[in-house]
């Protein structure tokens, strides 16, 4: 499952290919979708922005496609009426005199005006996205001490994206290694100093991820690493996930993993001690 960074860079990708050029031809595979076509074709696009894992292609006649990939959308883009070789399903397809930007797989796919926006009941329930809304930690520490989140475990709670948008499975693990605290915590059992470094770190890690296309690890350990002969970037992007029975970077304690939450929880022992 693509987390925030991933879909961030996907949009930005096809924001480079869309963003102030006029749509030549928008075309939907779903039916209920078609009678959009004509009234998005010749339409400029202002904006490609993200919404969780959920991408908005903004039109200036107030039209929003609406699309959240899933676990098996994908975006290519490609030179103008070029299609790539895939066994995939075209589900939307956006050409300009340049670009095609196509959409494969993804399931949901809307068109709603702007105004409609808050009221879908994807977008209605989500936290401030990390990537495009760029919630201060001063805002995710007063989330984290909210009734609806302050008794649940951090493992569960991280991959909520009504808590804030964007963290999935790999962030979640490194995060909470970064903020010293055991996934089985709850924010009412953190001092407000351990809440802060988790705010902290969520909106660190998650930049991190997008500016450096999802290493995760600090600049200066990837320098080590890359010393030490682990040049290739899953021997360095991550400390913690995918890393159980391996040597924790920054402790030498051995990485754990569990299945708390029903997914894997990968987490260490030595930096994360039990609440
Ligand atoms: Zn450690």
């Amino acid at each position: 499952m693509p987390e925030g960074p991933e879909i961030r860079l996907a949009a930005d990708e096809v924001a480079t290919a869309l963003v102030g050029q006029r749509a030549a031809a928008v075309e939907f595979a779903f039916p209920e979708l078609q009678p959009f076509s004509h009234q998005l074709k010749g339409r400029r696009v202002i904006e490609v922005a993200t919404r969780g894992k959920a991408i908005l292609t903004r039109f200036d006649n107030d039209l929003v496609i609406y699309s959240h990939n899933q676990l098996y959308g994908r975006w290519f883009v490609t030179r103008a009426g070029h299609y790539p070789e895939t066994g995939r399903q075209l589900r939307l397809a956006i050409h300009n005199a340049r670009h095609s930007a196509l959409l494969y797989s993804a399931s949901e796919i809307d068109v709603l005006k702007q105004d409609e926006l808050q009221s879908h009941p994807f977008l209605a329930r989500l936290g401030p996205d990390l990537l495009s809304e760029c919630p201060d930690a001063q805002t995710i520490c007063q989330r984290l001490q909210l009734a609806c989140f302050r008794k649940r475990q951090l493992a569960g709670l991280l991959l909520d994206q009504g808590f804030v948008a964007g963290l999935g499975n790999y962030l979640r693990a490194e995060i909470l290694t970064r903020a010293g605290l055991h996934p089985a915590m709850k924010p009412a059992d953190c001092s407000a100093q351990q809440l802060l470094e988790l705010a902290r770190q969520i909106i660190r890690l998650t930049r991190r991820s997008y500016n450096t296309r999802d290493i995760v690890n600090p600049p200066a350990l990837v320098r080590q690493l890359k010393k030490q002969g682990l040049a290739r970037r899953e021997q360095h992007r991550f400390n913690t996930y995918g890393r159980a029975g391996e040597s924790c970077h920054f402790c030498g304690a051995t990485i754990e993993v569990s299945n708390l939450g029903g997914r894997k929880m990968y987490f260490c022992p030595g930096c994360q001690p039990p609440g």
